[in-house]
C-alpha cells in the first residue's frame, strides 16, 4: 500500500489551535478518488497552524482524538450518504442532531452538491453548510476557528461569509462560485484509491449545455476552464509520479485546449512513455479522430457517451441537440479510431416521455449495432429524478409501476439484440427524489431509515411513521407558484429564468 503526496507536507502533528477531521461520507477508496474532497484536505494540510486528518467510513482509529477536534468537515456527494454519515456518527459517539451536541463536541459542517442544492433535509444534523465552491471558504473558516470563540460566536461569524449557510442564523445565502485561477488535482496518489494510482486533473468545472434536468450543469454556471499554462504544468507534475491520468469535468472536451491536451499526451506516448489516459465521457458532438487517436494510444479501449434520451424529440426537449446522424457518426469515428466499444448512457421517465420515445431507444440501438458489427456497445439508464435549481425541478417523476414496465420492456428488447443494458432501480430513484425535494421534516425520517437498516422497506416504514408525503415529493408536478424550501439559496440564473427555460423547452415539444 502506498500514498504519494504531490506537495510538501509536514507528516507530524503540528503545534496548533485548530484540529480538523476532513470527513468523507463513504469508504476510503472513494475518498481517495474524490478530487474536491482531497483538494480541500490539501488546503488544510498545507496550513502551518492547522492539523487535519482524513476520516472515512472505514476509519477505525484516529491520530487526532475527537476531544481535540474543532471541526468535522464532511464531503457529502449523494442523496443516500446520510446512511454512511450516521454510521460514522455512531462510531465516534456523536449525537445525530446539532442541538444535542454541546461545546464538548466539534462543529460539524457539510459541503458538496447535495447540500448546495438543498441543505434543508440536513439542517437539524449539521451546524452549518458550505454552499458552492469550498476552496476559499475553507481558508476563511479556519481563520475564524483560531479565535478561541464559543460555538455560537463562531457560527455567527461564519454566517457572514459568502457561501455559508448557518440554519437559524442566516436565511439569504448566495452560492459561492470560484474563479478557476488554478488547476486542481488529486494531491495524493494511492493504490488504495478506487481509481488506483490515478492522477485526476480538473480540466473544467460545469457544463454549458444546460440540459433541463441537470444539476451538475445548473449548480456550476458559468462553465469555467482551468488556465492552460497551469493545466499543462499540472499534467507534467502528475506524470512524474504515475502513468495513469484522468481528465475530469462534466464537459471536458469543451476546454479550448482540449485537442492540444490530447496531442500532448499522445506525443509523450509516441516518444516511448507508457501512459494510461482516461476521460469520464466524451460529448458526442466533440468526437474527433485526433481525440480518439490520443485515447487509443493511451490504452483506452472503451469510452462512454451520453445520449440522455432515446428519441430526437425528447433530446431536443431536454436541450440536448444531438441528432441520430451525429450519434452514428461518433460511433463510426470511435470504431475507426481503434476503440473497442462504447457505453451509452441516458435516462428514462423524462417528463412527457411516450411509449414511442422508449421504442426509439431500441431502434437507435439496432442501427448502431447493425452499422458497427463486432463493436462492443452497451447501454445504461437512470430514471428521471427532479433536482433543485433546474428547469425541471417542478416536474414529478413517472410512477414506479410505469418505470418498471419501461425497464422490463427495454431489458427484454436489449436481450433480443444481444446488447448489455443496466437500468437503475425505479424504487431507489423514487426515494432519491424524496430526498432531493424534501425539507427539514426529513431529519427524523432519515434517522429512522438508518436505524431500521437503510433498505427500501426502511424508507417505507419511516415515511409512514413520520407522515412524509413521499408520493407528492417524488411524483407530483408542482405549479410554478410553488415555493420550494431551497428558494432562499441564490444560484444564478435564478428561479424566474428557470421558469422561462422550462416554458421554452415545453414549447419545443
Ligand atoms: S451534457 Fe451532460 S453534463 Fe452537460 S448539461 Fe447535459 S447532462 Fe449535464
Amino acid at each position: 500500500m502506498s500514498e504519494t503526496y504531490l506537495y510538501d507536507r509536514i507528516d507530524a502533528i503540528k503545534d496548533s489551535k485548530v484540529n480538523v477531521w476532513a470527513a468523507f461520507a463513504g469508504c476510503e477508496a472513494f475518498a481517495l478518488s474524490s478530487l474536491g474532497y482531497l483538494w480541500i484536505y490539501k488546503i488544510l494540510d498545507e496550513m502551518p497552524d492547522v492539523n487535519v486528518e482524513r476520516i472515512t467510513s472505514d476509519t477505525n482509529s484516529t491520530q487526532i482524538p475527537i476531544e481535540c477536534v474543532n471541526l468535522i468537515a464532511f464531503s457529502f456527494s449523494f442523496d443516500f450518504d446520510f446512511l454512511t454519515l450516521f454510521k460514522m456518527f455512531d462510531k465516534f459517539k456523536i449525537p445525530y442532531k446539532s442541538k444535542d451536541r454541546n461545546e464538548d463536541y466539534p462543529l460539524i459542517c457539510a459541503g458538496g452538491p447535495v447540500v448546495t442544492a438543498n441543505p434543508e433535509p440536513y439542517k437539524e444534523i449539521f451546524d452549518y453548510f458550505v454552499i458552492g465552491d469550498g476552496e476559499d471558504i475553507t481558508v476563511q473558516m479556519t481563520e475564524i476557528l483560531k479565535n478561541n470563540l464559543t460555538k455560537s460566536e463562531i457560527l455567527h461569524e461564519l454566517a457572514n461569509l459568502e457561501g455559508v449557510y448557518v440554519p437559524g442564523i442566516n436565511k439569504n445565502v448566495t452560492k459561492k462560485t470560484k474563479k478557476l485561477s488554478e488547476c486542481i488535482y488529486t494531491p495524493v496518489i494511492s493504490d488504495k484509491a478506487f481509481f488506483q494510482d490515478t492522477f485526476i486533473v480538473e480540466v473544467e468545472r460545469g457544463c454549458s449545455n444546460c440540459c433541463g434536468f441537470c444539476m451538475a450543469s445548473y449548480l456550476n454556471l458559468p462553465i469555467r476552464y482551468t488556465p492552460d499554462n497551469n493545466l499543462f504544468d499540472v499534467i507534467k507534475l502528475g506524470l512524474e509520479k504515475t502513468n495513469k491520468i484522468a481528465l475530469l469535468g462534466a464537459q471536458v472536451s469543451a476546454h479550448p485546449k482540449f485537442s492540444e491536451i490530447c496531442s500532448y499526451i499522445k506525443l509523450r506516448i509516441d516518444c516511448g512513455e507508457k501512459i494510461d489516459m482516461n476521460l469520464s465521457s466524451i460529448r458526442i458532438d466533440a468526437v474527433k479522430p485526433d481525440i480518439i487517436s490520443a485515447l487509443t494510444a493511451a490504452g483506452q479501449k472503451t469510452t462512454t457517451m451520453a445520449i440522455e434520451a432515446g428519441s430526437e424529440r425528447l433530446r431536443k426537449f431536454i436541450n440536448k441537440h444531438i441528432s441520430e446522424t451525429q450519434i452514428l457518426n461518433a460511433v463510426k469515428i470511435a470504431k475507426d479510431g481503434g476503440l473497442k466499444g462504447i457505453k451509452f448512457y441516458g435516462m428514462i421517465g423524462i417528463p412527457h416521455e411516450t411509449d414511442e420515445d422508449i421504442k426509439e431507444i431500441i431502434t437507435l440501438a439496432k442501427k448502431i449495432k447493425s452499422e458497427n458489427k463486432g463493436f462492443n456497445i452497451s447501454f445504461g439508464f437512470s430514471t428521471f429524478v427532479p433536482k433543485p435549481h433546474t428547469p425541471f425541478q417542478w416536474y414529478g417523476r413517472d410512477s414506479i409501476k410505469s418505470l418498471t414496465k419501461k425497464s422490463e420492456y427495454l431489458k427484454k428488447e436489449f436481450a433480443k439484440l444481444g446488447i448489455k443494458v443496466t437500468i437503475s432501480s425505479p424504487k431507489w430513484d423514487y426515494w432519491q427524489a424524496v430526498m432531493s425535494r424534501g425539507d427539514d421534516s426529513l431529519s427524523d425520517f432519515m434517522i429512522e431509515v438508518y436505524k431500521l437498516g437503510g433498505k427500501l422497506g426502511a424508507f417505507n416504514k419511516a415515511a409512514l411513521k413520520f407522515g412524509i408525503d413521499a408520493d407528492s415529493l417524488a411524483e407530483e408536478t408542482y405549479p410554478f407558484e410553488k415555493e420550494f424550501c431551497w428558494d432562499f439559496i441564490e444560484i444564478k440564473p435564478g428561479k424566474l429564468s428557470l421558469i422561462e427555460e422550462n416554458k421554452r423547452l415545453n414549447s419545443i415539444l
